[in-house]
């Protein structure tokens, strides 16, 4: 058997291939048929003279997602998906397909949710998840090149790690315990005895409202390494992120392709230097009070508001010139659909543009101009800043009251804490978060107490800072947010396969 990914090996030979049909079209003694088999996809002919009447009929009439097995020769077409074509010479039909519900007209996202486990096999959903394994893959070359160690850190845990509102409670032989909503106090824990690791496991965290960018289920990359300070706890990150990006770059492009990537602003992240701000300039900048590349937020985000209202009104012009064309009549019935059909898309585009930016801008603005100095950076802040850059923004010296309990504060500035988060650029928003840790034994102490956190349940960790503590930092990357900004996709929904978020648990 051959893997349609190995037809470069095959040019001008016979396999035996087998998969899936995705799409058919009959035209006079030809099938076309659209093989999958989770390695690409091909065209494969089935010509009436090759197969005998018999075969023919079969694949005329096999539906789609049908399984089936082909013989036949491959010869290279640069035109057809995948650059090459199968000539089949017999077919064997494995199981004939009911009737399948994901058809090619448009459905809503919540019918596709609930058939997440067929929506999987759609071409959009297979180059996803194979970024996500090559974004996987990278990750870990990445780590065991620079000689990190991988651990696995507990998923069961018997206290909060960030901030209790987000835990998920359960039982643990009854006694209370909590999915984990982070690695890294035990990441801290085997620095101690390791040096440099990461964590690559998932976390859990009772998000209470949906969003683009939350999950309750997710993967998260936990970094931590003894010695560090942010200074270069942040080249790590830099460090990291390039390789990633230039790696999918490399392997992944035919998928890239199939999302429509533009990959001239992933080809400058992974050559280009990242912004380093302080929260102060990120605040500046987020106020308009700070111009980036000589414009300032605000004015961006005014034109850009214009801009979608005069893209509507073209929109709105275009579909009425289609309408009077149909009113006129006398048009075949193929080229009717085609017109009704590019209706049907430029109001689903009118829709996203007025669910999507036409309401958001005017909130964007009022947020970023009543944006309170001392507090955290909110989502619509960080789509805000972000819509300003094409290269990642690494904004540190943050208030040291909206991070977690354990970050270093600065000697020199005890109001600010040695933290730093990692904004995605083109209006993504936060994917890493991260920093240095609190060295100090006593001001740890008086910060659990300040979170009201239960002092017994860090007994252990504290004693990290009385045996040999030592300066250490690391961060935590949000593996569905880094799919979801490299593909750039809506949602945070399609960067994995089987999302568990508010309101969704099944399939
Ligand atoms: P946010 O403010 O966006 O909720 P956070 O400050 O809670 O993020 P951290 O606690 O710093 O995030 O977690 C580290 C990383 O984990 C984040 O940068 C992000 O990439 C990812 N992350 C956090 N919460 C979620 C979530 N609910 N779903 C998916 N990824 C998440
Ligand atoms: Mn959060």
């Amino acid at each position: 058997m051959t893997q349609i990914a190995d037809f470069h090996k095959e040019e001008g030979k016979q396999v035996k291939v087998k998969g899936w049909l995705t799409n058919k079209r009959i035209s006079k003694g030809l099938v076309f048929i659209v093989l999958r088999d989770g390695s690409g996809f091909v065209q494969a002919v089935v010509d009436l003279n090759t197969v005998g009447n018999e075969s023919f009929e079969q694949a005329k009439s096999l539906p789609q997602e049908s399984s089936l097995e082909l013989y036949g020769k491959v010869l290279k077409d640069e035109k057809q998906i995948g650059g090459y074509e199968l000539q089949v010479e017999k077919l064997n039909i494995i199981s004939v397909a009911e009737e399948y519900p994901i058809s090619n007209k448009a459905h809503g996202t919540d019918f596709l949710m609930n058939n997440r486990h067929l929506w999987l096999r759609s071409k959009r959903q297979w180059a996803i998840m194979r970024v996500r394994n090559n974004i996987i893959f990278a990750i870990h070359k990445f780590f065991q090149k620079e000689k990190f160690m991988q651990m696995d850190a507990p998923i069961f845990t018997g206290n909060a790690c960030e901030g209790t509102t987000t835990l998920f409670s359960t039982e643990f032989y009854e006694n209370p315990a909590y999915l984990t909503q982070s690695g890294q106090l035990y990441g801290e824990a085997m620095a101690m005895a390791m040096g440099k690791i990461y964590t690559f496991g998932p976390t859990f965290r009772a998000e209470l409202s949906k969003t683009r960018r939350h999950l309750s289920e997710f993967w998260m990359i936990e970094p931590e390494m003894a010695f560090y300070d942010n200074e270069k706890n942040m080249d790590t990150i830099e460090a990291f992120i390039k390789f990633v990006v230039t790696d999918v770059l490399e392997n992944s492009k035919e998928e890239l392709k199939i999302l429509e990537r533009n990959i001239d602003t992933l080809e400058k992240v992974s050559k280009g230097t990242f912004s380093r701000l302080t929260y102060d300039e990120a605040v500046d900048i987020l106020k308009g009070k700070k111009a980036v590349n000589g414009k300032t937020t605000i004015e961006t985000l005014e034109q850009d508001l214009a801009k979608a209202k005069q893209d509507i009104a073209d929109k709105q012009n275009e579909i009425k010139e289609k309408e009077e064309i149909i009113a006129k009549g006398g048009i075949k019935k193929g080229k009717l659909n085609f017109i009704k059909n590019k209706i049907d898309v430029l109001k689903n585009e009118i829709k996203d543009i007025e669910e999507g930016l036409l309401k958001n801008i005017p909130q964007w603005i009022e947020s970023a101009q009543n944006f309170e100095y001392g507090n955290d950076l909110g989502g619509s802040d960080e789509t805000v800043i972000t819509r300003m850059f094409d290269i990642p923004v690494m904004i540190y010296n943050w208030p040291h009251e909206v991070k977690a309990f354990y970050m270093k504060r600065d000697a020199e500035n005890p109001n600010l804490a040695k933290g730093v988060d990692v904004l995605a650029p083109e209006g993504y928003g936060e994917i890493v978060g991260g920093g240095e840790r609190e060295t100090d034994k006593d001001l740890l102490i008086s910060k659990i107490k300040e979170h009201e956190l239960p002092m017994e349940a860090f007994e252990w960790y504290l004693d990290l800072r009385r045996f040999g503590s030592v300066p250490h930092a690391g961060f935590g990357l949000g593996l569905e947010r880094f799919v979801s900004w490299i593909c750039k996709l809506k949602h945070i929904r399609e960067t994995i396969p089987f999302p568990r978020m508010y309101g969704r648990l099944f399939p």
